[in-house]
């Protein structure tokens, strides 16, 4: 049905690959292009002869010229960007110039502040409008499934939702007193930002990690978990009605809380570039090269995650509750991908994302979010390809 251009090689790409050729019927053709010519090669090795067929390129994805003349080579429907997050602009200008829809996975940030807002991304939607493109963003699992769960809860369950809480839980172990389960830079920028979450329509300030909760998870039990800022909170107060509170939390084991302070107490989740024996150093990106490589962590991760989101709000002028949420078993994951469960839950996601707009079941010229779109082929596709998911009408509630 169709051909999609992947970007980036990693933990994630690797999972949306897999998943892209379980899908052979809508990707027939795909091109896997990283920075990494070789990463690429491997992939195509380990799932070539199928009926999807695959082909690798070497990109530099800064660079947009580079891009346009791989899109224009390769003449994908689709550019599903699995690279970082700083990528995001330069690929949806390549995408602009050549007129290919896009999908992403997490918001631009600039790579000298960790910021994610979706400001600068949303400032396309005009231009990829009037080209008749369709640009997805945040179709991984948070964001992502978090916004499909959020638009379907709006569309069957409620006439309006009050106030979500997202829930993000990894208990998996993976034997290491500390590692990221995906890309270490973007990992630590993340948890070491300020928290913040939204109510009556307002931003809240936290300090990092200043707000813990402990919840039951099911199918998992008791954890600590955190309030952190998180992209998707932006765009799902504009879109699902009613909103007056929304907030995300992540689980944090102590051993992982406590490394991460020592590691800041001495600067080296810093991202201010240092002088280092005559050349300038990242701190954050050096020690990203000295901590387990997260593709590296599939075979050795057990347990399970679970994320998913606790709606509160009103259906037929009674208060209501409902939490959808998906678990998901790392060591059934790496049985299935050769990945662990926190790249398995983002690159379906992903994959699916992009069959939605090569089937044509999502199209909507310009730049949207998530939730914008029907999520019931979504929800379908997730029970499809490996995230089924599950809910209840009477959940704990966070406090
Ligand atoms: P990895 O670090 O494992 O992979 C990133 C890949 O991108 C690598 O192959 C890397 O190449 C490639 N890359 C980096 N810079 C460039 C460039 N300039 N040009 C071309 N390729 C480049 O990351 P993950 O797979 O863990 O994460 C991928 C994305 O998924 C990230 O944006 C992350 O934020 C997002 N994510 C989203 C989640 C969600 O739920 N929404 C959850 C987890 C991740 P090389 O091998 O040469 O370094």
């Amino acid at each position: 049905m169709g051909k999609a251009l992947i970007i980036g090689a990693g933990g994630v790409a690797s999972v949306c690959i897999h998943k892209c050729c379980q899908n052979s019927d809508v990707f027939e053709e795909i091109c896997i292009a990283s920075r990494t010519k070789s990463k690429c090669d491997a992939l195509k090795a380990k799932l070539d002869g199928g009926k999807t067929k695959i082909s690798t390129a070497q990109v530099n994805a800064d660079n947009v010229d580079e891009l346009i003349a791989l899109i224009k080579n390769f003449k994908p429907d689709v550019v599903i960007n699995l690279a970082l997050p700083y990528q995001d602009l330069t690929i949806m200008d390549a995408c602009l110039a050549t007129k290919v829809n896009y999908v992403d996975t997490a918001n631009y940030e600039p790579l000298d502040t960790a910021k994610f807002e979706y400001k600068w991304q949303w400032a396309y939607c005009e231009r990829f409008e009037k080209a008749g493109i369709t640009a997805l963003l945040g179709s991984g699992f948070d964001p992502g499934v978090t916004g499909v769960f959020s638009a379907y809860a709006m569309k069957h369950e409620f006439d309006e939702i009050n106030y979500i809480d997202i829930l993000d839980c990894n208990a998996g172990d993976h034997g290491y007193p500390f590692a990221t389960n995906f890309n270490p830079e973007i990992n630590i920028r993340e948890v070491s930002a300020k928290g913040s979450y939204i109510e009556d329509g307002k931003w809240i300030e936290t300090e990092p990690m200043e707000i813990k909760r402990v919840y039951n998870f099911p199918e998992i039990g008791e954890k600590d978990m955190y309030l952190l800022h998180h992209e998707e909170l932006e765009s799902l107060a504009l879109n699902i009605r009613g909103i007056k509170r929304i907030r995300f939390f992540m689980t944090f084991g102590q051993s992982y809380l406590t490394h991460l302070k020592c590691l800041e107490n001495v600067g080296m989740t810093s991202i201010e570039p240092i002088d280092f024996e005559g050349h300038k150093i990242v701190p954050l990106q050096f020690l990203k090269a000295v901590l387990p490589d997260p593709a590296s962590l599939g075979p050795r991760t057990k347990g399970k995650t679970n994320i998913g989101c606790i709606f509160i709000g009103k259906k037929d002028g009674k208060d209501k509750t409902y939490y959808l949420y998906n678990v998901c078993d790392h060591e059934e994951c790496y049985k299935e991908v050769g990945s662990q469960a926190v790249s398995y839950t983002t690159g379906v996601p992903a994959m699916i994302g992009a069959a939605m707009l090569l089937t044509g079941k999502w199209n909507k010229p310009g730049v949207h979010n998530i939730e914008e779109f029907d999520p019931d082929p979504f929800m379908d596709d997730l029970n499809k390809f490996g995230l089924p998911w599950k809910e209840s009408y009477n959940p704990d509630l966070v406090e």
